[in-house]
């Protein structure tokens, strides 16, 4: 496996690749890894010749500077992770090659901007839409996947893909959890012992809304029903709990008998903002 830290190099290496007829399977990541990321990169080394993956912690999708600051680095482990899972090339940019002059483009995602996520974290995805459209300039992959973690990302950079005619495919893959449920991240790692052991509570509410609009229950008596639920942990902040159609991920009042409905989450714990979902 090879770590390459400019954009010269890896396009020439990729290009060269590419003059071979390899196809590569990229998976771009802010670092500090663990088994979600590596799904990721085990589902790309099946479908492709090559696995380029990119580490770039991106300040430009923070708008809390304190975040960005806290965000875990950790290059050396992550590289170890990423050679035992098969990976050919890591991406592991300075903010300053990836940003020379700060980008003046910004990406409106429309409605997608204004709900969930977007309500909540102003400018987060125009910085997600800006550095993903570099990197797919950058790596030219044939196929890019992501996590449906962060679900509401996966819609906007289909829009990005689709709007910009971006020639790759987008794979959403499925969130990995912990044993008790707790979705991993790499922000989990900052909750202390005690805030760990409330943490799957974030899953067991997804999953009790879920329940209870299948019975038929309409989103706003779930919501209620689930606020009250959170309250019996007070270290639990709930920013958004949204039932949400899965498409367009605008608010639905019911289970949506049609296509899919999404339940997504951000709740603060601990200091830490852990983001949830469950799609049905
Ligand atoms: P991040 O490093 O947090 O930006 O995540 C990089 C990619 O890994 C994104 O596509 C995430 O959605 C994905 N990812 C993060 N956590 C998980 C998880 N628990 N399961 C599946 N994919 C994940």
């Amino acid at each position: 496996m090879e770590v390459i830290n400019t954009i010269s190099q890896i396009r020439k290496t990729i290009k060269e690749q590419e003059k071979k007829g390899k196809s590569i399977g990229f998976v771009p990541t802010m670092g500090a890894l663990h088994q979600g990321h590596i799904s990721l990169i085990n589902r790309a080394r099946e479908e492709n010749d090559l696995v380029v993956c990119s580490i770039f912690v991106n300040p430009t999708q923070f708008d809390n500077p304190e975040d960005l600051k806290k965000y875990p680095r950790t290059l050396e482990t992550d590289c170890t992770l990423l050679e035992a899972a098969g990976c050919d090339y890591v991406f592991a940019p300075t903010a300053e090659e990836m940003y020379p002059t700060l980008p003046k483009l910004s990406i409106d995602f429309g409605n997608l901007e204004h709900v969930m996520e977007g309500k909540f974290r102003n400018g987060h995805f125009s910085g997600v839409g800006t550095v993903v459209a570099k990197l797919f300039h950058i790596v030219n992959p044939d196929r890019a996947y992501f996590g449906l973690k962060d679900l509401q990302q996966v819609a906007v950079l289909r829009r990005l893909v689709n709007d910009l005619s971006f020639d790759l495919d987008l794979i959403p893959c499925p969130i990995v959890r912990e044993k008790d449920g707790l979705a991993m991240s790499s922000r989990n790692r900052r909750l202390s012992d005690d805030a760990r052991k409330i943490a799957p509570q974030v899953h067991i509410a997804l999953q009790k809304a879920k329940e209870l609009l299948i019975q038929g229950k309409s989103s706003t008596e779930v919501k209620t029903i689930i606020e009250e639920h959170l309250h019996s942990f007070p270290e639990l902040k709930a920013e958004y709990f949204e039932i949400s159609d899965f498409d367009n991920l605008e608010p639905i009042p019911a289970m949506n008998n049609e296509g899919q409905t999404a339940i997504c989450t951000a709740i603060y714990l601990d200091g830490v903002r852990l983001i949830d979902n469950i799609v049905f």
